[in-house]
């Protein structure tokens, strides 16, 4: 780890994680644990829950997890060194300078490459080479200067243009920058060829990725940069680091990198674009943070109106109002622009409808109003929208206006509406009773790459955990007893030796010796399970001990010895019962 783990303890431990969460979350006390709603997902009732004692928050609603660090990197989108500094900054402490991690170096050396990787695009376009590049560009209306703005490029038809001709990097780290693919051979070629090039620069102005657009028929018609330790699709826009200076009021959401950029050049300087993927919640609280209005100008066909449903209901948990715009005439704003003109578009922003207006008018073009039939159905669907709203004022204004266009009395849409939000709140309060009764349906984790494969010795190996974490005399004893490699989850085994390794060089059970070290989804589960109640003590550890090993022992005998170990298990009155799953 190379910041010092000297560094981060002490960071954690002056970072209390009370006091951290309060300033995001209002948190309640209830039970041992603190609860409040959950910052990372929309919900009505609290299951965002934090310990005290033991550091750790954790979701029982949507499963993230972790420490004060993890914590922070979620609710202000920032990596692992970014987090670290911003709650250093926040006690006053500094972090120190060569302490910067192995894969923060690693992560600068991609970001520098990536950057002469865009230089070289950006100089190809302009070459006799890129003809083909610049005047599709100019075809779409684009100017010199815009171009140059977006810093846009052309990789040629070649397998090693970038390869062969950026010189001075090691050849995997185009493999690690998502630039180069490896043959089956391991030989390396370049990823884009005979492509427009569109970078992809964070809020640092640093490139983190392409993407790149053919200009024939080819497939697939653009391709994104992987995902790669500097780049991450889900939680970066297009266009955001010229987006957040713009004093538009609203965040305009296109579809394409083309129509960003079109939008761009006729004066919308706040177009912002996901990249290559649907709207995301990470996206969507980035938005949040600069802007409380948005605007969704999605292509017009049926794909874009149902990403914009989903959008629409994102952005809203975000805290942000969202408006549609209608672009009849057009099928996209790029299209739109270039028919109609900037001045056209504006004046359609500045009318551009609520959403329940907009989704009201999508349900209506699904039935036939004329029919009994159609109109029963429409007012089921609308009343099961309106039954969303929380507001009961807008609740009255769309019902009467549902109730205008399918031709009923206004108190009936609004019976309807009421039967909805009756359903809704029970529905509602069933799920929660049976994630409290039934903690059993909660025993596998949710994410798929850590599931148990051995449940039973799973349970054992996550009170074993629990144990270690409130004891540090049982931490000795368990090295004694119970080599990691006996673990059944490979994730709760991390967590064991993250903790052995601690214990080895003095440092007390806290968060900060998972971070940084398991994957999200591997944290998550482990904060789960330290939320979880123990008894603890030697008793508990030493039964757990014995499952465990018992299991790992059955998992390495071969056939006639499983059959061997069942009848020794059942002479000697083991308990083997299943787990209920
Ligand atoms: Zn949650």
């Amino acid at each position: 780890m190379p910041i010092p783990q000297s560094f981060l303890d002490e960071l954690v431990e002056r970072s209390d994680i009370v006091d951290v969460v309060s300033e995001y979350v209002e948190l309640k006390q209830k039970g041992t644990n603190l609860f409040g709603l959950c910052p990372f997902h929309s919900e009505k009732t609290p299951s965002f829950s934090v310990n005290r004692d033991r550091q750790i928050f954790h979701c029982f609603g949507c499963g993230e997890g972790g420490g004060v660090i993890t914590f922070i990197m979620k609710a202000e989108n920032l990596g692992f060194v970014d987090a670290v500094k911003h709650l250093a900054a926040r006690v006053g402490m500094t972090v120190p300078e060569d302490g910067d991690a192995d894969t923060s170096k690693r992560r600068a050396q991609v970001l520098t490459l990536n950057k002469e990787a865009a230089r070289r695009f950006h100089a190809n376009l302009y070459s006799p080479g890129g003809r083909r590049g610049l005047e599709y560009f100019y075809s779409r209306g684009l100017t010199d200067r815009t171009i140059r703005r977006f810093g846009l490029g052309w990789a040629p038809d070649s397998w090693d243009d970038l390869l062969g001709g950026i010189k001075g990097y090691e050849k995997s780290l185009f493999l690690e920058a998502g630039l180069a693919v490896a043959n089956r051979k391991g030989g390396l070629y370049d990823r884009f060829r005979g492509r427009v090039m569109f970078p992809i620069i964070d809020l640092r102005g640093e490139v983190i990725g392409f993407g790149g657009r053919v200009l024939d028929d080819s497939q697939p018609k653009y391709l994104n940069s992987p995902e790669t330790i500097a780049f991450s699709k889900s939680r970066n826009l297009f266009a955001m680091n010229l987006a957040k200076k713009s004093t538009y009021p609203a965040m305009i959401l296109a579809e394409g990198y083309m129509d960003v950029i079109s939008l761009h050049q006729a004066g919308f300087s706040s177009a912002v674009a996901s990249l290559g993927t649907a709207l995301t919640d990470a996206q969507a609280r980035l938005i949040s943070r600069y802007k409380q209005e948005a605007v969704i100008a999605y292509d017009m066909d049926a794909a874009g109106r149902g990403a914009a449903e989903r959008a629409i209901k994102l952005l809203e948990d975000a805290g942000i109002k969202v408006k549609l715009i209608d672009m009849a005439g057009a099928k996209d704003p790029d299209e739109f622009i270039k028919r109609f003109g900037a001045d056209a578009l504006s004046a359609r922003l500045t009318q551009s409808e609520g959403h329940i207006e907009y989704r009201l008018g999508t349900l209506r073009g699904k039935y036939d109003l004329s029919s009994d039939e159609g109109r029963i159905s429409f007012l089921h669907d609308a009343a099961e929208m309106l039954a969303e709203l929380s507001s009961p004022a807008e609740r009255a204004v769309y019902s009467s206006r549902v109730a205008e266009l399918a031709g009923v009395r206004a108190e009936a849409v609004a019976d309807e509406v009421a039967i909805a939000r009756k359903k809704k709140a029970g529905k509602e309060r069933s799920a929660e009773r049976r994630r409290e009764l039934n903690p059993v349906a909660a025993m596998q984790p949710k994410e798929r790459e850590v599931r148990y494969s051995d449940t039973k010795s799973a349970r054992a190996e996550e009170g074993l955990i629990r144990c270690m974490y409130s004891d540090g005399e049982l931490l000795r004893k368990a090295r004694e007893a119970l080599p990691p490699e006996q673990f059944s989850s490979e994730t709760l085994a991390k967590a064991y030796s993250a903790m052995l390794e601690a214990a080895d060089e003095g440092r007390a059970p806290s968060p900060a010796i998972f971070e940084g070290r398991l994957t999200p989804a591997e944290l998550s589960l482990v904060m789960k399970v330290l939320m979880d109640p123990e008894p603890g003590g030697e008793a508990a550890f030493l039964s757990y001990v014995e499952v465990v090993r018992a299991g790992y022992e059955q998992r390495q005998a071969p056939d006639d010895l499983v059959e061997r170990w069942q009848k020794l298990k059942k002479t000697k009155g083991w308990e083997d019962k299943e787990d209920g799953e």
